[in-house]
């Protein structure tokens, strides 16, 4: 059985992090990873270019079952402490509106720099190793518990601190499948059931194919069956065959994940003219249907709005695009227009685990000391990033949690070792 004093399970973001941190202190670091390479994830942050914090840093950036959880271990390494660190690895932050990335403009400089640091401290890297269980083990005279067992699917290890960062259920394709829900919970540990957030929505309308393609500025808001509004986002709003993504519907899907988790019908409100009123809009399509009175219908939104929108909103008010414009009733334009101010949409569904880019749920947080990232259940054990319950926002806060709690963990565990 081979013997380390830091184990740490996963090798992405939070991982990564909390064996530089381990090993500032001069402790023996083994990470085991089951991909191939490390920080696969990285590389598809930011659509490549990974936005690896925010500059705009406050506690409604958090989300989980107990918020403060994350707010509080921010005050000890936050966003100025890793873009320091990050400045001295010589990653140098490009701000655009404050979503930070690195000066080169690439997701991979990030890992490979985080890795030839790894490299540089004598961190042993284990990767094409899976971790599938961990025991406590006891001290065979005093019976107390002196470190874990692991056990992957190609070897057995003794260490006496064990990190676990590998990751929650999203994006399984970058090697987050689960599993170290399992070994937390083998260890005594609750999960607050995982669902998926920062995801597109499905929609079931016969005109989202009509609109795939187009994309407009507007505002979602996210209400409970019940009609609760749940959360709102406004920006860019992108749509596509099956539904609705872009976003300001990344940042309300967690609220419609947790309502379809619970068998409820949510449903999305959408403002396509966010900068004008109903009356402005039923005012500027009656001028519109005079002036262009021998054109379509669907003529007369030139200009005002994207075509493939104007076909999906024809088609959701009952009307047809080829309508003489002269013929369309006053009835008919108060119509389309409230429906542009108003547009109501029942999600059936979110891209699922497979698209979304962040877990909502995690292993409880009540359970973990803010401080050190240590459970207060088992000696020796600490916790790292998305496997946590907590969530955060689009623009590079997932990542400063990761970045966050990573450090955090690796600075105690490596101390105490
Ligand atoms: C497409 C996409 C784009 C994103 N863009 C951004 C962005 O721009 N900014 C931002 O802040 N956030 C972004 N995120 C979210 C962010 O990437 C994650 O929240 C963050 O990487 C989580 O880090 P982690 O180390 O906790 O987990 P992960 O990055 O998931 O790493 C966990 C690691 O553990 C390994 N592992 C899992 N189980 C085991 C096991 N049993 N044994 C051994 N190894 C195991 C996995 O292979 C994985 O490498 C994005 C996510 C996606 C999917």
């Amino acid at each position: 059985m081979e013997r380390r004093e830091i184990l740490i399970a996963g090798g992405g973001a939070a991982g990564i992090i909390a064996a530089l941190a381990a090993s500032e202190n001069g402790a023996d670091v083994l990470i085991i990873e089951k991909m191939g390479q490390l920080g696969k994830k990285i590389l598809a942050t930011g659509n490549g270019r990974c936005n690896y914090t925010n500059y705009y840093q406050s506690e409604e950036c958090y989300r989980g079952e107990e918020p403060l959880f994350a707010w509080n271990a921010l005050q000890k390494f936050g966003m100025q402490q890793t873009v320091e660190l990050f400045k001295s690895y010589g990653i140098l932050p490009y701000d655009r509106d404050g979503y930070v990335y690195p000066l080169s403009g690439q997701a991979s400089c990030i890992r490979d720099i985080l890795h030839m640091q790894l490299k540089s401290t004598g961190t042993v890297i284990h990767t094409d190793e899976k971790i599938v269980d961990a025991q406590l083990y006891l001290n065979k005279k005093t019976g107390k518990q002196c470190g874990f067992t692991v056990l992957t699917d190609k070897h057995k290890y003794f260490t006496k601190k064990l990190v676990i960062a590998t990751g929650g259920k999203a994006s399984p394709i970058h090697g987050s499948d689960g599993s170290g829900y399992k070994i937390a919970m083998g260890l005594g540990h609750s999960l607050v059931t995982p669902i998926p957030a920062l995801s597109s929505c499905m929609l079931d309308e016969k005109y989202t194919k009509d609109w795939a393609g187009a994309r407009t500025n507007g505002s979602v808001m996210a209400y409970s069956e019940e009609g609760c509004l749940m959360c709102e986002d406004s920006g860019e709003l992108q749509f596509v065959a099956h539904g609705i993504s872009g976003i300001p519907v990344f940042q309300v899907s967690r609220y419609i994940s947790k309502e379809l988790s619970k068998g409820k019908r949510p449903y999305l409100i959408m403002d396509i003219m966010p900068f004008y009123s109903e009356k402005e809009i039923v005012c500027e399509l009656l001028n519109r249907k005079k002036k262009y009175s021998i054109y379509s219908t669907g003529d007369i939104f030139k200009g005002l709005l994207n075509n493939r929108l104007v076909a999906a909103l024809i088609k959701k008010c009952g009307l047809s695009l080829k309508k003489p414009a002269k013929e369309l009733p006053e009835a008919s334009i108060k119509k389309l227009a409230a429906v542009m101010k108003n547009w109501r949409m029942d999600v059936i569904d979110t891209g699922g685990f497979d698209k979304a880019q962040v877990t909502c749920g995690g292993i409880n947080t009540s359970e973990i000391n803010f401080d050190t990232m240590e459970s207060k259940i088992c000696n020796g054990l600490y916790f790292a990033g998305e496997i946590l319950d907590i969530d955060g926002i689009c623009g590079g806060y997932n990542l400063q949690w990761a970045w966050t709690s990573g450090y955090i963990a690796g600075i105690a565990a490596g101390k105490i070792a």
